[in-house]
């Protein structure tokens, strides 16, 4: 297994639309391999998601903590369908925009269907703070960024944010103290 270097914001695969993998191709060793590596790696810089696109892969894979406490699982394809009207403000940072923090606003109940690396379905539904995490990283698929969905003068710099955050909860109705990667 291997350390995978994490792009950061400004590198064009950040912004790709990412390829689908064919279902044929999830057996294989090599792509089984990168699954190691991308679950490793987010592992090793403490994140709660990692997105290929982020180690310099454009292809729709995805290493999340879909349930709390539980491994670290890969969504191959993912789909994500909104559920209900209800939102979530939460404060999000990247492994890709490194040291800010900034509130986004997401739905708060949503269907995730995806392959799993031994090639069964998964189809859930994701409440909260995990529902959150799972459309961080989806949105790597299609090339967009936390930042390009902030809620307007909420990105920071993450040590000021450390330093005003439990003042900025009160002013911004935030539901949520986790943060995305
Ligand atoms: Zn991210």
């Amino acid at each position: 297994m291997a350390i995978l270097r994490v792009a950061q914001m400004g590198h064009p695969v950040l912004r790709m639309i990412a390829d689908p993998i064919d279902p044929a191709a999830i057996r294989s060793k090599a792509f089984q391999t990168f699954c190691d590596d991308l679950i490793e790696t987010m592992i090793e810089v403490d994140g709660v998601g990692l997105a290929a696109p982020q180690v310099h892969e454009p292809i729709r894979v995805v290493a999340a903590e879909v349930v709390e406490d539980e491994d670290p699982v890969i969504l191959i394809n993912p789909v994500i369908t909104v559920l209900g009207p209800g939102t979530r403000r939460t404060w999000e940072g990247c492994l890709s925009v490194e040291g800010m923090r900034g509130l986004v606003e997401r739905p708060d109940h949503i269907r995730l269907q995806a392959l799993l690396r031994t090639g069964k379905e998964l189809d859930v539904e994701l409440h909260g703070f995990r529902a959150v995490v799972v459309q961080h990283e989806c949105d790597h698929l299609d090339g967009v960024l936390y930042v390009d969905r902030i809620v307007p003068k909420t990105l920071m710099f993450l040590r000021e944010w450390r330093r005003w955050k439990d003042e900025l909860d009160d002013q911004a109705d935030v539901d949520d103290e986790g943060e995305s990667e």
